[in-house]
């Protein structure tokens, strides 16, 4: 069985094909800058983890159907290509990005569900038009079924009083608005990933999940399932990202129109685009902050600072939410990767019950991992997330089920 999974964003997308026997992945690339004349595609084959990359075009590509049509004919060419035919593609998953309400499980791809998807447009703008678009080329060029794997699936068991917004209740009747949360299929892996690891089932036990890349997003797991996640009705509210601020006074929105006469377009791209670790320190990559704190860089090392503490008062709130905790898991490229994040996340927590093996915190490896000093309460593990292939295999159960 081989499942090719796309993730479409807005203005690019990925794609990996993967042998599920051996989880395998085959090939794998991005085409970006879709609808520019700088678009790019580049194209990897297995080993994907190296960065070699096999096969690189820039042109334009005006639609993400064009991008898709593309990658669609690498698959099969003589010296890029890694199968013969299309009919080799067993099912095809998609990533979605607004389940809502609506969509609360992987779900097979077909025209009534794209019609609902379709509906839900308006929640997601950016997100869920190039993914039903994904999902209409793929459905036309490949014969084999697709599945939609949702990020916000894995916040649909959260208590009505954790995703409600003490808003008047009809916004929420009328209009959808609550918290959905996002990053769900990575939260949800290594979720499972970690009581795996514990030796735990995978519904016994209570966790604190932290995604922290350029997007980044925190969750509180009890019994396996999430009870609260940071992000909200879209990915803006939560900790301090690379270039999204995070939680802010509401109110700042509209001082900003009323002093600057900006409109709500511009601070929201300002809130989204210009913000978070990039508006403060003028950097969004973690790799750069600290190349300019050692420098000395009084921006950075604020930036720096304002990131974990808006991690650490997630944790500490999440703590309260859950009682007893587990693990503490970390993921995502400053999740996985920073031990300098991570030291100074876990800094002082020892009356939590949390303290670092620093030694253990700064050796590298790609493999889960516990880097908790031996005996605390709750352990501290770094979890390396695969939502390509949480997507596949998620596809693969829907199909196994139908
Ligand atoms: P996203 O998928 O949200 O775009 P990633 O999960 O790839 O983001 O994470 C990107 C972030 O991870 C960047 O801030 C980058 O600097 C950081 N990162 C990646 N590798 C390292 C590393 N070795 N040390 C510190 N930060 C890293």
């Amino acid at each position: 069985m081989k499942v090719l999974v796309i993730n479409c964003g807005s203005s690019s997308f990925k794609y990996q094909f993967i042998n599920m026997e051996n989880r395998q992945v085959l090939c794998c690339g991005l085409v970006e800058r879709i609808g520019t004349d700088t678009g790019s595609l580049t194209h990897k084959k297995a080993p994907c983890t190296s960065d070699e990359i096999v096969f690189k075009e820039e042109r334009e590509f005006a639609t993400h159907t064009d991008g898709i049509t593309r990658v669609m004919s690498l698959l099969t060419d003589a010296e890029y290509g890694v199968i013969k035919d299309l009919s080799e593609i067993s099912a095809c998953g998609h990533r979605g990005v607004m389940g809502a309400e609506k969509f609360t499980k992987p779900t097979l791809v077909e025209p009534g569900m794209l019609a609902t998807l379709d509906d839900l447009s308006v929640l997601a703008p950016l997100h869920n038009p190039p993914t039903i678009q994904g999902m209409r080329i793929m459905s036309e060029l490949l014969p084999c079924p697709s599945v939609a794997v949702f990020d916000t699936e894995f916040h649909s068991t959260m208590p009505e009083h954790a995703y409600k917004y003490a808003l008047p209740n009809d916004l929420y009747t009328k209009y959808g608005i609550r918290r959905y949360g996002f990053h769900g299929t990575s939260h949800r892996y290594v979720a499972e990933q970690a009581a795996d690891f514990l030796g735990k089932p995978r519904d016994g036990v209570n966790l604190i999940t932290c995604h922290l890349g350029n997007g980044s997003s925190i969750s509180a797991v009890r019994d396996g399932k999430c009870v609260d996640t940071s992000m909200g009705l879209t990915p803006l509210s939560g900790v301090v990202m690379g270039t999204r601020c995070g939680d802010i006074d509401p109110a700042i929105s509209n001082y900003l129109a009323e002093r600057t006469g900006k409109t709500v377009a511009e601070i929201d791209k300002m809130f989204n685009s210009e913000s978070g670790l990039k508006g403060l320190s003028g950097m969004n990559d973690m790799r750069d902050i600290h190349a300019a704190r050692e420098k000395g860089d009084q921006g950075a090392e604020l930036a720096f600072e304002m990131f974990c503490y808006s991690i650490r008062k997630t944790i500490g709130s999440y703590y309260a939410v859950l009682g007893r905790v587990d693990a503490l898991v970390f993921t995502a490229g400053i999740g996985e990767n920073d031990d300098i994040s991570r030291a100074a996340i876990c800094k002082d927590f020892e009356s939590l019950g949390i303290a670092l093996d620093l030694e253990k915190n700064g050796q590298r490896s790609g493999e889960a991992r516990s880097i908790s000093k031996p005996g605390m309460a709750v352990d501290v593990l770094v979890i390396p997330t695969n939502e390509e292939l949480a997507i596949a295999i998620a596809t693969m159960n829907v199909l196994k089920a139908a």
